[in-house]
C-alpha cells in the first residue's frame, strides 16, 4: 500500500475524529459549523462504517446491507436530521401475511400479525447512504482521510499524537473515537493507560450486529405481494439458513431502474453464526436461494443475490463480537465520561444511552460529544452572569412559551414511559434474556426519556435565551424550572413496573421480577437514581454552555 500524505508535522488540529461511520460525520459537521479544524480519520477505504448500501445494476435498486430502519415516534435525531437535510423516508412495506416456518419438512404457515410486523420502522429513500454522503458533503475538502487506521495514542501534554498503523502521527488537542467500543478496547494502545474501569466497561459492550450477514436478493416484481405476502418470514428450525425474511424492495410498489415496472427485492438476517458461515462459504448464495423459494415459491428462485458479511469486516466486527451470541449494547455511563482531562472522549452509537447500537445512538453520541467539546470555556466562574453584548434577544414571552413547550414535551413523555417500560421488557424477553429484567427495561424506558428530553431542550435552546438568565455556583437559573415537570417521576415509574410486573403472565416464571425483594428494589432506585443525576447535569450544563456560546458571538 502507498504511504499516505503525511499530516502538516507543525498543524495542531482542534479535533481528532477517529471513524467516519454515522457518529464521525455527524460530529465533524457540527464541529466544522461551529469554526473548529477538524481532521476525521477513517481505517476503511469508504465513507460510513456500517452505514452501507449497494446499487442493483439490474433492478435500479439502492440495498442496504447495512442499516435499514429508524423510528419516526422514537428517535427525535435521525428524524429531525432526515428533515433537515431534505432526504426522504417511507414506512417500511408491511402489509401482507408473514410467513412462519418451524419445521423444514413442512410448508410455512401464514399468519397475520396484527398491527404489522415492523411497527413505525422507515427507511431512507434511496437507501441509508445518502445520509452518509449528505453529512460527507458538508465538510471540506481534506477533511476527511480514509485508508488511515488508528493504532495508538499518546499524551504529549499540550496535544495529543495519534499514530496510525501507517503512515506520519497527527496530532490534535482533543479526539473523538467514532468507533464501538470493544474495537477501542481490542485494537488501541494509549499512552498513559485508561482507567482499568473504563477498559472493563469498553471490553463489556457489545457492538451491535457487528458479527450478522445480511442479505438480499432483488427480483423484477414484489410477486410476493400481488399473493398476499408482507413479505416478512420467520424460520425458526435448526437447519434455518434465513431466521428472519422482510419485504426490501425499493418506492411504494419499488420502481424499476427505467421508472415503469416494479422491481422488488427480499432481505433477510443470516441465521447461521460466524463459523458457521465460514464452513458454507461457497454454498451460501445457493441455501439462501432455496430457503426463499421454501417460502415463497418457485419464482423466488433465481434473484440477483447481495451478501455482506460483517463478522468479515475488522473495522466493525471485534474479536470478543465474533466469538460471543449477539447482545444488545447498554452502555456504562462510565464510557459517556471524558478521558485525559476532558480531552478525549469515547464516541460510536454503542456509547449512547438511549438508541444504543442504532443510528440514532450514532447521532446522540454525536450530539453528547459536540456538546461536552464546547465546555472548557464554561465554569461557575466563567459563565457570565448578564450580558449586554450585541444579542438579539427573544421576548419573555417567548421564553415563557419555550418552557410551556419543554414541559408538555415532558409530561407528554413521562405519560408514555410506562409502556415504553412495557416495549422494552418485551424486548429483553423476545431475545432471550433472563437477568434484571425490571432493572434494565426500567433504565432503557428512563435514558429514553431523558435523550428525547435533552433532543427537545436543544432544539427549544435559542428561544430560551440561556444568556440572560443568571448562573449561580455552576447552577444555570433555568435549570429548575425546566427539571420541574419531572417531580416524582422515577417513584411513579418504578410503582407502574412493578404493577405491571405483578400481573405478567410472561414474567411469572421470573419470582425476582414479578415481585422483586428489597434488595433488588435498592439497587433498581439507586441506578434510576444515577441515570437522574447524569440527566440533570447534562441539562444544566447544555443551558451553561448555551449562555457562555451567546456571550461569545
Ligand atoms: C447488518 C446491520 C443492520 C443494522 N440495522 C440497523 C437498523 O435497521 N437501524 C439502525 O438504526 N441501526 C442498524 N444497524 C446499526 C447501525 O448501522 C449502527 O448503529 C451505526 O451505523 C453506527 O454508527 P457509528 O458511527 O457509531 O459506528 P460505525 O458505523 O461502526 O463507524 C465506525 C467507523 O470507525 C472506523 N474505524 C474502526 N476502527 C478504526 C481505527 N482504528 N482507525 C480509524 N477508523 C476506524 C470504521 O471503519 C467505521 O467507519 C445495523 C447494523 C448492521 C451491521
Amino acid at each position: 500500500m502507498a504511504e499516505p500524505i503525511p499530516f502538516p508535522v507543525s498543524r495542531v488540529f482542534d479535533v481528532a475524529i477517529v471513524g467516519a461511520g454515522l457518529c464521525g460525520l455527524a460530529l465533524a459537521r457540527q464541529l466544522i459549523a461551529r469554526g473548529l479544524d477538524v481532521q476525521v480519520i477513517e481505517a476503511r477505504e469508504r465513507l460510513g462504517g456500517r452505514v452501507y448500501t449497494e446499487h442493483c445494476q439490474a433492478t435500479g435498486q439502492a440495498l442496504d446491507l447495512g442499516p435499514t430502519w429508524f423510528w419516526l415516534d422514537t428517535e427525535p435525531r435521525i428524524t429531525a436530521l432526515l428533515t433537515e437535510l431534505g432526504l426522504a423516508s417511507q414506512p417500511q412495506h408491511d402489509p401482507g401475511d408473514a410467513l412462519w416456518l418451524t419445521d423444514p419438512n413442512r410448508e410455512p404457515e401464514r399468519r397475520v400479525e396484527p398491527g404489522g410486523v415492523h411497527v413505525g420502522a422507515h427507511r431512507i429513500e434511496g437507501g441509508s447512504a445518502r445520509l452518509v454522503e449528505a453529512l460527507a458533503a458538508a465538510l471540506p475538502d481534506g477533511c476527511v482521510r480514509i485508508g488511515v487506521a488508528l493504532q495508538a495514542l499518546r499524551d504529549r501534554g499540550a496535544f495529543i499524537e495519534l499514530l496510525p498503523t501507517i503512515g506520519h502521527p497527527l496530532r490534535a488537542r482533543q479526539v473523538v473515537l467514532a468507533l464501538p467500543p470493544r474495537l477501542v478496547h481490542e485494537r488501541l494502545q494509549f499512552d498513559p493507560p485508561l482507567p482499568a474501569a473504563v477498559s472493563e466497561a469498553l471490553a463489556a459492550t457489545p457492538t451491535w450486529m457487528a458479527a450478522q450477514a445480511k442479505s438480499l436478493t432483488t427480483f423484477a416484481q414484489p410477486f410476493w405481494r400481488t399473493a398476499g405476502h408482507s413479505g416478512n418470514a420467520f424460520v425458526r428450525h435448526a437447519q434455518a439458513v434465513l431466521g428472519e425474511v422482510f419485504d426490501a424492495s425499493e418506492g411504494k410498489a419499488g420502481k424499476d431502474h427505467a421508472g415503469t415496472g416494479h422491481a422488488g427485492a427480499l432481505g433477510g438476517f443470516v441465521a447461521l453464526n460466524a463459523a458457521q458461515r465460514d464452513n458454507f462459504k461457497r454454498g451460501l448464495p445457493l441455501l439462501i436461494d432455496s430457503q426463499l423459494a421454501q417460502l415463497f415459491g418457485p419464482e423466488a428462485q433465481g434473484g440477483h443475490p447481495f451478501l455482506q458479511d460483517w463478522a468479515e469486516e475488522p473495522w466493525t466486527c471485534s474479536a470478543t463480537d465474533r466469538a460471543n451470541p449477539p447482545e444488545p449494547p447498554q452502555a456504562d455511563p462510565v464510557l459517556r465520561q471524558p478521558l485525559w482531562a476532558g480531552r478525549v472522549f469515547l464516541g460510536g452509537s454503542e456509547t449512547a444511552a438511549h438508541g444504543a447500537g442504532h443510528m440514532e445512538g450514532a447521532l446522540e453520541a454525536a450530539d453528547r460529544i459536540a456538546h461536552a467539546l464546547a465546555r472548557p470555556q464554561v465554569s461557575a466562574s466563567s459563565a457570565p452572569m448578564r450580558r449586554t453584548l450585541h444579542l438579539t434577544r427573544p421576548a419573555d414571552s417567548t421564553r415563557a412559551e419555550a418552557i410551556g413547550t419543554f414541559a408538555a414535551s415532558v409530561l407528554a413523555l413521562r405519560g408514555r414511559a410506562p409502556e415504553r417500560y412495557r416495549l422494552h421488557l418485551t424486548r429483553l424477553l423476545s431475545s432471550q434474556q433472563s437477568e434484571l429484567l425490571t432493572q434494565r427495561a426500567l433504565l432503557a424506558a428512563a435514558d429514553q426519556v431523558y435523550s428525547e428530553t435533552l433532543a427537545r431542550l436543544d432544539q427549544l435552546l435559542p428561544a430560551l435565551d440561556a444568556a440572560s438568565a443568571e448562573v449561580a455556583s455552576g447552577r444555570h437559573a433555568l435549570t429548575t424550572t425546566l427539571l420541574a415537570p419531572f417531580e416524582g417521576w422515577n417513584k411513579g415509574l418504578l410503582d407502574a413496573a412493578l404493577s405491571f410486573n405483578g400481573t405478567s403472565c410472561a414474567l411469572s416464571n421470573f419470582p425476582q421480577e414479578h415481585q422483586p425483594d428489597a434488595e433488588t428494589l435498592r439497587a433498581i432506585t439507586l441506578d434510576l437514581a444515577a441515570a437522574w443525576r447524569e440527566f440533570a447535569l447534562e441539562l444544566n450544563t447544555r443551558l451553561l454552555v448555551a449562555a457562555s456560546s451567546a456571550a461569545i458571538i
